[in-house]
């Protein structure tokens, strides 16, 4: 009855409102791929990959590509038995790891079908609201001001800045992105952009004159394990990995090393099987979590709102993404300023 008989990926290009510029990097489209789990029983289960080249090393033919693999590899397969799928899929951990985040999610959206109930609470139901923040890319320090002060208005209490392209222009962006949004808490993402030096220059400064930045995201290569660890104990803000912590091998490399105070999980970097495990290592060794996202669409945001919800283990969520894409709404959650609600 509930055997996958099909499986279709479908390429879905989204233009960003804006270009969307972080450090070393701007992005004006989003390819992803749509992915639909067919039923015996007619029941489809829908997911999206949406790929980092930067981050994951994935090209969107290349996913596309693997469309027939796919379908071979969990044909038969029972999705009332999601764990065998995920399994499957875990080989795709380190080469197509977007997909391997669809494709386990569109099986548990089948599964909310048969059973009626939506994926969060599938997934333990610990939550049924999360608050989700809004990025300022890099721009001039003007802009970056209005849009702090325009987007704290709108409701977003936290905000997500984006730096590491110059750390004298940085530290005064963020001095006065704070003078002007003073009650908003700063998610501070440098996207790898800095030297452990610079790093540690920048957060003592900023410290210094009292910016509320309550994460300090990847500020250095992610392979700089030694730079981590000793930004970790420089840094009066915790760090958090994220271009460094993919799989769950990763982060429990980070942790075992000391190397961070937080980690910035992603369904695309780690699927759904990783990131729950990512979930428990962190609250067996009192690492803290967030929440982040590539290039999703309100389809591909609607997993990790249903996977934050159900886990509940996240201190910050960083979904934002289909708010900055041309889109039709299409997501299984209702949106009222910051506030994400899932829904079936
Ligand atoms: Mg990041």
């Amino acid at each position: 009855m509930h055997e996958i008989v099909n499986v279709t990926f479908e390429l879905k290009t989204y233009e960003y409102i804006e270009p969307f510029r972080i450090a070393n990097n701007v992005e004006n489209k989003a390819h992803n791929v749509e992915v639909k789990v067919y039923l015996k029983d007619g029941a489809v289960g829908i997911g999206e990959a949406s790929p980092s080249y930067r981050v994951n090393g994935e090209r969107v033919s290349a996913l596309l590509a693997l469309e027939d693999d796919v379908k071979e590899m969990i044909s038969g397969e029972d999705v009332k038995n999601y764990r065998r799928i995920f399994n499957i899929m875990d080989g795709l951990s380190r080469t197509a790891p977007s997909v391997k985040a669809a494709v386990q999610y569109a099986t548990l959206d089948a599964l909310s079908a048969i059973w009626n109930a939506p994926v969060y609470q599938i997934l333990g139901g610990h939550k049924n609201r999360i608050h989700t923040d809004k990025t300022i890319g890099i721009d001039t320090l003007n802009v970056m001001v209005e849009k702090a002060r325009k987007t704290f208005e709108e409701g977003f209490k936290t905000l997500k800045i984006k730096i590491g392209e110059n750390l004298k222009e940085d530290i005064e962006k963020m001095v006065a992105i704070s003078e002007a949004t003073p009650e908003a808490s700063y998610i501070v993402d440098a996207n790898q952009g800095y030297t452990t030096k610079t790093a540690v220059q920048f957060a003592q400064e900023v410290y210094r004159q009292n910016v509320n930045v309550v994460v300090f995201e990847q500020p250095i290569m992610w392979n700089d394990h030694d730079g981590l660890k000793l930004l970790r104990y420089a840094s009066p803000f915790p760090i958090a990995a994220d271009e460094s912590a993919k799989t769950k091998h990763d982060v429990y490399d980070l942790i075992r090393n000391e190397c961070v105070d937080f980690v910035n999980i992603k369904l695309m970097k780690s699927g759904l099987s990783d990131a729950l495990s990512i979930v428990e290592l962190a609250k067996t060794t009192n690492i803290g979590l967030m929440i982040g996202c590539m290039g999703e669409s309100s389809v591909g945001i609607n997993q990790s709102v249903h996977f934050a919800a159900g886990t509940g283990a996240f201190s910050y969520h960083d979904l934002d993404s289909h708010m900055m894409l041309k889109e039709n709404f299409r997501g299984k959650f209702k949106q009222e300023r910051d506030n994400l609600i899932p829904t079936l």
